[in-house]
């Protein structure tokens, strides 16, 4: 059986490392509706519908909160905190 690879977007921002995946991301906008410093907005990226995918970098500084991570109803978000980036995988 064939398996599905999803890689994602990374991109710094404040305290956070956001992985964008935009074969899960289907446009909705929920996760810049929640972000309580407004940093996600829509990126160029379009998603697996052809809709545009999200980014940070819009607004404050990310807090790492997982707000986004949480809402996102087909998890095409993954937040890791910048503080715990030793215990990412390498790829
Ligand atoms: S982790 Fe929190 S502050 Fe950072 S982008 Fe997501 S919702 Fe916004
Ligand atoms: S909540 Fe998830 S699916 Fe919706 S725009 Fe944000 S990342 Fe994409």
């Amino acid at each position: 059986m064939m398996a599905v690879a999803f890689k994602p977007i990374i991109y710094e921002d404040g305290k956070g490392i956001f992985h964008l995946y935009p074969g899960l991301c289907k446009g909705c906008g929920l996760c810049i509706q929640k972000c309580p410093v407004n940093t996600i907005g829509w990126s160029d990226t379009l998603g697996v519908f052809g809709t545009p995918t999200v980014e940070p970098g819009h607004g404050k500084p990310c807090t790492a909160c997982k707000n986004c991570q949480t809402v996102c109803p087909d998890c095409a978000i993954l937040i890791v905190p910048i503080k715990d980036r030793k215990n990412l995988k390498e790829s």
